[in-house]
């Protein structure tokens, strides 16, 4: 539909990355460089474009990570908004606008969306028992409480999930349930919410996209809405108890806030406003004209959210107008897993910057040239080096250094003119009129691969046509051949500045100012003619250089000791025992005692004979850390023991009590010592 349409302007948004940690390559890879490789493209075409971004700051994970660091939620959003703009910018990503959720704008924004659904009555009011920690007097999200996992038995798993198996839960499902604002046993509360119901729209959203998109969404995306819509959709809560976030705007609701799913995509409309209020342009326009092209930029785990609760959201308000199509892309994996935060398995942007300093363009490529469109990819080292020797430095680098160090050499950096065109430089001057075309309907299509693809077959062309002229050999014998060869090389150059521009804004910048030529346009390039004949030339400096084997080993290598470090961080953690009541805990008799004296048991590795006061009675103990300990170490020290243990015969030698020590799964030992000088006798409890 949209090829038909003919658009007055565009409105294209990119998700907002959740402002609790730094941006990775699976961001770029999936959202932005395709994102910004549209708009600029737009923008090159002349077309009335507004590129929105902004960080979503709401949630109970940023007030989780807040508690955690003992900071305000404020404090972590302004941390990581600050620095996730900053990568945004060095990367180029050409946002009009990046703006922020916690914005007064925003706010103002939000709560006038959910008062217009609510005065047209389109929510449902329902009453439900919520889990309270009456000490602190808060509802408690789901991640705010912990209890045993009914699967494994983990004792720390969240009211969401079990993060020692895996499982999803409800905090229903949790074993002796604890609040983790007190510590508490929460009770159950009632408490009303309102709801989208998204059941009733079911009728409208099977039209609008299972027919009305059937042809120019992508399969990805379209398939997933389907099969959304075939199990049935729910009403959705919009409102939920917490204390960050957009206050709700009802008297009754002082304490709860609009969920964050409903404040996070109303943040494109309020960074829109905030944007045209600094640009002096109309907002409304660009939101609610129907002769303005919506479309969101989003990974896959976005689809629901802004195919079909979103236009929900906007339809049933009524003033706005929808998508008109969200390319949503899959996932970027690296070196075969999955790209994870909490493991810290990804290439994070900050640090690519630091380590490859200047080579934004080669990331931008590599993640285009590869990018997750249709399907998850892979992101290797190898292949970035790769593409970056083979690809962006042999092909495009190489030509244009050709090019160009030869126009110096022969005549003294100017243009020179054509003289006469023979078969050859007549077909390549007419390949050249087909590529912004070719471009273009990639493009057109959300093909970024395809549409990067064809840039480089511009760069092959030129190449080919440089190599196959030999003009090097030439110039003794017919320096006017010589001079159409050149010519004809630098017009490929300057449509590769050009037509480069969305894909690789860096390097289009750099070549465009050693060709000192003028900015054109999409429209301007497949001509022959955009440098004139006697133009001078800047000197030429390399757009690309090799990455080196040394370089890409090391980055595989901190991702193995990444990988190493996760595995002794997971495996090695035992989950918990099952409960015990307190009762059976307080059956233990637990003491703070001294070793008198200390000898290794005869024929053993392992076993030491321990003599120790213990504050009731001296006696002897035999115990296990003879690996760890000598017993000349042991001597005088302060340890924790177990007095009421039944003795037991070991090697002939009755032992009375176990000494209690720490043991890891790699078998290391280290015993409990009081960090102060107790007295013997002392219970621990
Ligand atoms: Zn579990």
């Amino acid at each position: 539909m949209a090829e038909n349409k003919t658009f007055k302007r565009y409105t294209i948004t990119s998700a907002l990355p959740y402002a609790n940690g730094p941006l990775h390559i699976g961001h770029l890879a999936g959202v932005y460089v395709p994102a910004d490789i549209f708009v600029r493209y737009l923008r090159l075409k002349g077309e009335d474009v507004v590129f929105i971004g902004g960080s979503d700051e709401h949630g109970v994970p940023i007030t989780i990570k807040a508690r955690q660091q003992g900071v305000t939620p404020q404090q972590i959003v302004d941390k990581y908004h600050g620095m996730i703009k900053k990568s945004f910018e060095e990367f180029g990503i050409s946002f009009d606008i990046y703006s922020r959720t916690s914005n007064p704008i925003h706010h103002e924004t939000a709560s006038e969306f959910f008062t217009t659904l609510y005065d047209k009555g389109e929510f449902i009011e329902k009453t439900s028992l919520q889990y309270y920690d009456e000490a602190t007097q808060h509802f408690l999200a789901d991640r705010y409480i912990t209890g045993t996992c009914p699967h494994c038995h983990f004792d720390k798993a969240y009211g969401d999930q079990c993060e020692n198996c895996g499982t999803s839960l409800s905090p229903d499902d949790l074993i002796n349930p604890v609040s983790v604002l007190s510590g508490n046993i929460p009770v159950k509360k009632e408490t009303k919410h309102w709801y989208l119901p998204l059941d009733k729209y079911e009728p409208w959203l099977r039209e609008w996209i299972l027919e009305g998109h059937k042809d120019d969404w992508k399969t990805n995306v379209y398939g997933q809405c389907k099969s959304w819509i075939d199990q049935g959709l729910q009403p959705r809560a919009v409102t939920r108890d917490l204390d960050w976030g957009v206050k709700v705007p009802l008297p009754e609701a002082q304490d709860k806030v609009l969920y964050v799913w409903f404040d996070a995509p109303i943040g494109y409309i309020s960074a829109t406003r905030e944007w045209a209020e600094k640009a002096g342009k109309d907002w409304k326009l660009y939101w609610k004209d129907k002769e303005t092209r919506l479309i969101h930029f989003i990974g896959k785990d976005n689809i629901v959210f802004h195919c079909i609760i979103f236009p929900a959201m906007l339809k049933h308000e009524g003033s706005y107008i929808l998508p008109d199509n969200v390319p949503a892309f899959e996932f970027m994996n690296l070196e075969n897993d999955k790209i994870s935060t909490s493991r810290n398995w990804a290439v994070w942007l900050h640090e690519y910057l630091e380590e490859f300093p200047g080579k934004q363009d080669v990331l931008r490529y590599v993640l285009c040239a590869n990018g997750p469109e249709t399907k998850d990819n892979d992101f290797t080292w190898k292949d970035f080096q790769s593409r970056n020797n083979s690809e962006l430095l042999a092909i495009f680098g190489n030509f244009v250094n050709r090019t160009l160090v030869l126009t110096h050499k022969y005549f003294e950096g100017k243009v020179p003119a054509i003289e006469e065109l023979n078969d050859y430089d007549k077909s390549v001057l007419a390949e050249i009129k087909e590529f912004p075309m070719r471009i273009g309907v990639s493009l057109d299509t959300f093909r970024f691969r395809e549409a990067l693809n064809e840039l480089m077959n511009l760069a092959r062309l030129g190449n080919k046509y440089l190599t196959d002229s030999e003009p090097w050999k030439v110039f003794k014998t017919d320096e006017a051949r010589v001079r159409t060869i050149l010519n004809i090389s630098l017009q490929i150059c300057a449509n590769l500045a050009v037509l480069s521009k969305p894909f690789l804004p860096f390097t289009s910048a750099k070549l465009t100012a050693m060709l000192n030529m003028p900015e054109f346009t999409w429209k301007d390039a497949g001509n022959a003619g955009l440098l004139k004949d006697g133009q001078q030339l800047n000197r030429p400096e390399l757009l690309f250089e090799r990455i080196e084997d040394g370089v890409i080993e090391a980055q595989i290598q901190k991702l193995l000791e990444t990988k190493k470090s996760n595995q002794q961080n997971t495996i090695n953690v035992k989950p918990a025992k099952e409960n015990v009541t307190y009762d059976d805990f307080s059956k233990l008799d637990i003491r703070v005692a001294t070793v008198l004296e200390a000898e290794k048991v005869p024929k053993t590795d392992k076993l030491l004979k321990l003599k120790i006061d213990t504050g009731i009675d001296q006696r002897i103990v035999i115990s296990g850390i003879a690996g760890k300990y000598k017993p000349e170490d042991l001597i005088g020290k302060k340890i924790c023991m177990i007095v009421n243990l039944a003795p037991r015969n070991i090697r002939g030698t009755e032992s009375k009590g176990m000494i209690l020590s720490a043991e890891d799964a790699n078998g290391n030992l280290c015993t409990i010592m009081p960090s102060e000088d107790f007295h013997n006798g002392s219970e621990i409890k």
